[in-house]
This record gives structure tokens, C-alpha cells and sequence, in this order.
């Protein structure tokens, strides 16, 4: 295999979702009429990369030009309910669904000793601030439902716990070592709407 061609698996392979074999088939897809895909993903990977950023008061994906995005700007969400994801993309998720209508807080990431993400990793002290300062009465957490999920929603609580706020999470119909990004729209709208207190 030459070596561009090499790269370009390795790198479509680093994806998540594609394994190597996946991957090599991706890149042959793209390397057999490169003015029909590999163009095109080119210019979209290169707009994505000048344009696209974190927003800068819930971490989720947006435009350079609208930061902060559209659902933290938007007047018809409401700042009572805030709802804690690991990633922008469980932002996507949790939207699809329709069954949240609250704001969000990436935290990008999660507690894990063995990744060594610990709390000044993650934005934990945004969230703090975001709570002590607005007008929020709830904080939602949906995290995975895994050891590092359940320490991630320990610690949160304790670091909540001076401001007075409520504290609930996603019901567990979501099958377990899972996040948001693995369940389907409805199961995620009935955890959403069935969401209990953390003691
Ligand atoms: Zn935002």
C-alpha cells in the first residue's frame, strides 16, 4: 500500500465507530472518485475546522460568529433546569430527543483516574459559577451510567451541595455502562421525564 493512502486509513481508523477494515474502505470510496467525495470532504473538514468552536458558556458546539450558541441565547429555553453532559455531541442527543428544554453544561469529559482527567480537567468550576450566579433551580445530571459516571454525579453533588440547588439525574431505563450518545431518542426522553432526586 503506498504510504498516503496508508495515512489516510490510519487516520479514517482512528475515528470513532470505524475500525481499520471500515476505514479502508472509506478511504478507497474516497480515493476512486476524488471529485465526488474526497473534494467535498476536504472543503467540509476545512469550513469545519475555520468555523466551528466551543461555545464559551454551555461547551457545546457553534459558529465562531455565535458565541454564546443558539441555545444559550434562545429567550424561549428556560434558565431554571440545567442539564450536565459529558460531551457537545450529548448536547445532539439530548435535543433530538425534544424532551429537554432547559440549558447545558459540557462538562468535556468525565472523572477518571485511569485517564487521569481529574477535576480542574473538566469544567467543573464553570459549573459551579454558572449555578451560583444564574437563575438555576435544578441541575440534571446525564451522565454514562458507569463507575466514572457515577463519581463524575458524586462529586458534582458534593460540589453543589453548599449552593442550595437541587440535584436529580436521568431515570435508569438507559441500559447500564452506557452514556447518552448510545441511547435512542425515546428511551432518552422517558429518562429525561421520569429524572430522580440524588441523595
Ligand atoms: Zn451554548
Amino acid at each position: 500500500m503506498v504510504a498516503p493512502v496508508d495515512n489516510l486509513i490510519r487516520s479514517l481508523a482512528k475515528l470513532p465507530g470505524l475500525g481499520r477494515r471500515s476505514a479502508e474502505r472509506a478511504a478507497l470510496a474516497l480515493l476512486r472518485k476524488p471529485e465526488l467525495l474526497l473534494d467535498t470532504l476536504v472543503s467540509a473538514l476545512q469550513e469545519a475546522r475555520a468555523s466551528v468552536c466551543c461555545c464559551s458558556v454551555c461547551g457545546g458546539f457553534t459558529a465562531n460568529d455565535r458565541n454564546p450558541c443558539t441555545l444559550c441565547e434562545s429567550a424561549s429555553r428556560d434558565d431554571g433546569v440545567l442539564c450536565v453532559v459529558e460531551e457537545p455531541s450529548d448536547i445532539f442527543s439530548i435535543e433530538r430527543s425534544g424532551g429537554f428544554n432547559g440549558r447545558y453544561h459540557a462538562l468535556m469529559g468525565k472523572l477518571s483516574p485511569s485517564k487521569q482527567t481529574g477535576p480542574s480537567e473538566l469544567r467543573l468550576r464553570a459549573l459551579a459559577e454558572r449555578v451560583a450566579h444564574g437563575n438555576v433551580k435544578e441541575v440534571l445530571l446525564a451522565l454514562s451510567t458507569d463507575m466514572e459516571g457515577d463519581v463524575t454525579a458524586g462529586y458534582i453533588g458534593e460540589l453543589l451541595k453548599p449552593l442550595g440547588v437541587r440535584v436529580t439525574r436521568l431515570a435508569f431505563g438507559l441500559p447500564a455502562d452506557s452514556g447518552v450518545g448510545y441511547s435512542d431518542p425515546l428511551t432518552l426522553k422517558r429518562a429525561i421525564s421520569g429524572r430522580i432526586a440524588c441523595d
